[in-house]
């Protein structure tokens, strides 16, 4: 598992803001904040979709898991992203993007870690191991 370095207590994390990229400190249970930088709603829940779900943006600082029956389309920020279903988009993934058997992607994909499992359908421009730094 990923960890976060932790100096602070518990009760809180940090978490990198998906429009500007700045990092802040949030309570653990807050499901969303406004970023102290860019002063923009900044989502931090989990998220799973099991139906068609098409949105402007798509961002959270927690994790999206699109069920078999779900289809996203939408662009995406996310932590990780399971892919069971459908995603159309450009997705960039802060920590991993696992297509599963059966699931199709296609779009723009940014992750450190990617895992496409046999079976999956991959239509999209890839780039792997992209660092935060480097935001455009
Ligand atoms: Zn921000």
């Amino acid at each position: 598992m990923p960890s976060i370095s932790t100096k602070h207590a518990p009760a809180v994390k940090n978490v990198i803001c998906t429009h500007c990229e700045q990092p802040s400190e949030v309570a653990r249970r807050a499901m969303s904040i406004f970023c102290p930088h860019c002063k923009k709603r900044l989502i931090l829940e989990d998220f799973k979709i099991t139906s068609y779900y098409a949105v402007r943006e798509f961002f959270t600082c927690g994790d999206i898991l699109v069920e078999r029956k779900g289809h996203v389309v939408a662009p995406i920020k996310v932590g990780h992203l399971t892919v069971k279903g459908k995603v159309q988009g450009r997705v960039t993934a802060r920590a991993s993007v696992r297509i599963c058997k059966k699931a199709s992607f296609q779009g723009e994909l940014e992750t450190p870690v990617l895992l496409v499992e046999n079976g999956a359908v991959l239509n999209a421009m890839v780039r792997i191991g992209t660092t935060a730094a480097d935001c455009s």
